[in-house]
């Protein structure tokens, strides 16, 4: 083959290259731009909210993870709509009377002072100052539904608008909690149901017998939402379920991290729904949200903490700072 030969191939070459590069040259450049504008992050800090009524309802001796597995109606409702923990603390004494006291007055035993756990007339009552006071200082009306006589040292006369104990089981407790809702409508409401902790002591902690109880416990829950409903109070209350304290076998010394997990479990318009709380929550926590979602003062010398990250409103931090 002769170098002419090659010729053809060689310009056909040159023509596409040059094909090419036109192309090339027609082509825009491409765009510089900078990196998109973004707005300055805002922090935002919790909306005050603030209900008309609270109402705590404290099933004794109900284990976290008893309301998480057993796929209770109403519980699972709440929750669903609600803010919640299974993982929720009671005191490191675990036992119902320092528990509660330290539940409803955001203090620890050694202020409250209610270290026994029995209904003892001579020792007096609690030495702290309640929610209940506190709501009733402030002219809100109160009512507590205990199913236990020893809670009885928790509200000193004239620091409750009402106590009452229908019954020893929550059917009796619930139904006249339900009735006194709908008649009165008060502002702060506390409702204790004894069937877990009595069924947990009898045959054992999850055991058939205390499961039976537990549902009995979240009919009784039932029934007071329905009061809430029948009181057409549901779009102005924060509900809190939670509980004294959990067990195994028959006791709860609280040397144990299952006899000091409680459910706590908000609801009520404005709560995050189904919202998982991050941190631990203590007991402590319950008495100070309760004054939080009332619009009262937190007083300094509590121990717990209004649970604010509960609740949806927010608004931004600059506008509070102004
Ligand atoms: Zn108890």
């Amino acid at each position: 083959m002769r170098w002419w030969h090659l010729l053809p191939l060689v310009l056909l070459a040159a023509i596409a290259a040059d094909r090419f590069h036109s192309r090339a040259r027609a082509m825009p450049p491409p765009l510089v731009t900078d990196p998109p504008r973004l707005p300055p992050p805002v922090e935002t800090v919790p909306v005050r909210p603030h209900y008309g009524h609270v109402v705590i309802i404290s099933e004794d001796g109900m284990r976290a993870d008893a309301v998480q597995h057993l796929h209770l109606h109403w519980h699972e409702l709440l929750r669903s709509h609600g803010a919640f923990s299974f993982h929720a603390m009671t005191i490191r004494d675990a036992s119902t009377l320092p528990a509660h006291a330290s539940m409803l007055s955001g203090v620890l035993p050694k202020v409250h002072g209610l270290t026994w756990n029995s209904w003892q007339p001579k020792k007096g009552w609690i030495h702290a100052i309640t929610i209940f006071e506190r709501a009733k200082e402030a002219g809100l009306s109160t009512a507590f539904f205990s199913g236990k006589p020893k809670l009885h040292h928790i509200v000193p006369p004239g620091t409750v608008g009402i106590y009452e104990r229908p019954g020893y089981f929550c059917k009796k407790v619930a139904e006249e909690a339900a009735r006194y809702l709908i008649a009165e409508k008060p502002a702060l409401t506390f409702v204790h149901f004894s069937d877990p902790d009595d069924a947990g002591h009898a045959k054992g902690w999850m055991s058939p017998a205390q499961v039976k109880a537990i549902d009995h416990s979240d009919k009784c829950l039932g029934i007071v939402y329905e009061g809430l409903e029948a009181a057409g109070m549901i779009d102005d209350t924060l509900i809190i379920i939670t509980a004294d304290h959990g067990g195994h076998n028959r006791v709860h010394s609280g040397a144990k991290k299952i006899d000091r997990e409680i459910p706590w479990i908000a609801c009520g318009p404005g709560v995050r729904e189904d919202y998982r709380i991050p941190e631990t929550i203590s007991t402590v926590d319950t008495a100070a949200t309760a004054l939080y979602a009332l619009g009262l003062p937190i007083p300094s010398d509590i121990v717990g903490v209004p649970r604010t990250d509960i609740f949806t409103a927010t608004i931004a931090a600059s506008v509070t700072a102004n």
